[in-house]
């Protein structure tokens, strides 16, 4: 049953194969015996979870069940959920317990779903690998000498695991894309404002969106019908109608226009990773698409304008960590200045000071026009580029990542080299569009990902383009060996 899709685990449940308490047992008990392998999980919620599968039994035995009720999944451990604690992979808020639910987590809560557990994840999501961790690093359940990648880690490595049938992630830079990619499952960062960040602790918020963790498009279609949607608590959320994501997964794609962005096939990306890539186009050209190159000139100027940018934004997101309110206070401080400097210097880890010093300096009076608004010149030039390429074309392909997961401490004493793994990722959140990873080949044993990039809003199509493909080809429904 633990390689079982969402949309198959609600069949089950229609169909009373099984309760959705015997389904939360099974991978609540599959999670005790396999997690400490992969560290994916930083908090188990095993009671939450039973009371909700009870409540859910109920909703089927009184005919009242909806499209999720009854479904396990984990959420990662920036969101908010109530009576929970809700860490952040920080020390910060080691003992921090959410007097409330974010909305995204409210609406899954709504629809009847079960929540098995918080997953790990890069310290205030910020970094590519999972490794800025408080509680230690996730592993790659393909190689648990690898990085899942991250900040989502845990909630890749959850699902490539078969520890939860999906998660929510959120991406900032490529937070979803990436461990979607290098965990070997699908993921889809929608449109900036699509998804509701109400109760999501900030990262950097002109490009942080919430979205779905699954094996397949079709669950991150049923996630996206859950999670999307206004809301008054966030000013950003857009007031446009959802649409029902599963109804248009099959759509043929006979006519699809296909654009391959000349910049993103260069010697950074590994050649294995390009022939995964263009394999899969073909796999479209096959079902009627056609191809054509396109240009996104500035894409290597996506990581300095993003890595201006996203500090700039967590410094001051981040500054509301004072030991005053909540989180981590120090001991015994000499006095107010004192308190608030230890306990942020003890309470911060490396990665997240970093991102504050260099957005802090960034932002000082006499840098500004220098650093922040150079980096939102290049931003607006990078949406003027994606506009004209997706007149063009009706999706844009890439490789997710430059490479495989990468070992465990490769990277990890060189930030530049990380944040080069995100050159195929960053541009979209710097542009507010959709994107998708989905597997589409290995090399050497690990997962490779396609990307499939949108216009604002299109994730319908996307979603389609990726279910269409999953039709095709079974390169999601490989699981790492053992599992
Ligand atoms: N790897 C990027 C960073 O370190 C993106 C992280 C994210 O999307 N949350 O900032």
């Amino acid at each position: 049953m633990f390689d079982k899709t969402l949309a198959e685990l609600a069949a089950g449940l229609r169909n009373g194969d099984f309760t959705s308490t015997e389904l939360t047992q099974a991978w609540l008990e599959r999670i005790k015996a396999e997690d400490s392998k992969y560290n994916s999980y930083i908090t188990v919620t095993e009671e939450e979870a039973l009371a909700q599968a009870k409540a859910a039994d109920e909703a089927f035995a009184a005919g009242t069940a909806g499209p999720f009720t009854g479904l396990p999944i984990a959420h990662k451990d920036l969101f908010c959920t109530q009576g929970v604690r809700t860490s952040c992979a920080s020390k910060m808020l080691d003992n921090f317990i959410s007097p409330y639910d974010g909305t995204m987590v409210a609406k899954f809560k709504q629809a009847g779903a079960v929540m098995l557990g918080k997953t790990n994840m890069d310290e205030f999501a910020m970094g590519g690998s999972n490794e800025s961790s408080y509680y230690g690093p996730a592993r790659n359940p393909w190689d648990t000498d690898r990085v899942p990648g991250g900040s989502s880690g845990g909630s890749g490595a959850a699902v490539a695991a078969h520890l939860a049938p999906a998660a929510t992630g959120s991406d900032t830079g490529g937070s979803i894309r990436q461990p979607a990619a290098l965990c070997g499952i699908t993921g889809l960062k929608p449109t900036y404002g699509r998804v509701s960040r109400y109760g999501m602790v900030a990262f950097a918020s002109s490009l942080d969106q919430i979205g779905p963790m699954a094996h397949t498009a079709e669950d991150c279609a049923m996630m996206l019908n859950v999670m999307a949607g206004f809301d008054p608590m966030d000013s950003t959320s857009v007031d446009r109608e959802v649409p029902d994501y599963t109804a248009t997964l099959n759509e043929p794609l006979a006519g699809l226009k296909i654009g391959l962005p000349k910049e993103y096939f260069t010697d950074t990306l590994d050649p294995q990773v390009a022939e995964q890539v263009r394999n899969a186009v073909a796999e479209f050209e096959k079902m009627g698409a056609t191809v054509k190159e396109v240009s996104l000139p500035r894409t290597e100027l996506s990581i300095p304008a993003y890595y201006i940018i996203a500090p700039a934004e967590a410094s001051s997101n981040l500054s509301r960590f004072d030991g005053v309110r909540y989180g981590y206070r120090c001991e015994d401080p000499k006095d107010l200045e004192d308190m608030y400097k230890r306990s942020r210097g003890e309470g911060f880890g490396d990665e997240v000071k970093r991102r504050i010093m260099v957005g802090t300096y960034a932002l000082c009076a006499g840098y500004y026009d220098a650093y922040y608004n150079k980096a939102q010149q290049i931003r607006r030039l990078i949406q003027q580029d994606f506009a004209k390429v997706l007149e063009e074309v009706d999706v844009i392909m890439a490789p997710t990542t430059p490479h495989p997961a990468f070992k465990i401490g490769e990277k990890s004493n060189d930030p530049v080299s990380m944040y080069m793994e995100d050159i195929y990722t960053l541009s979209l959140n710097l542009a507010g569009l959709p994107g998708m990873s989905v597997p589409c080949g290995q090399v050497e044993g690990l997962p490779v990902g396609l990307q499939i990039i949108g216009d604002h809003f299109a994730e319908a199509k996307l979603l389609n383009v990726a279910h269409q493909y999953q039709q095709a080809t079974d390169w999601h429904k490989q699981a790492p060996a053992g599992i």
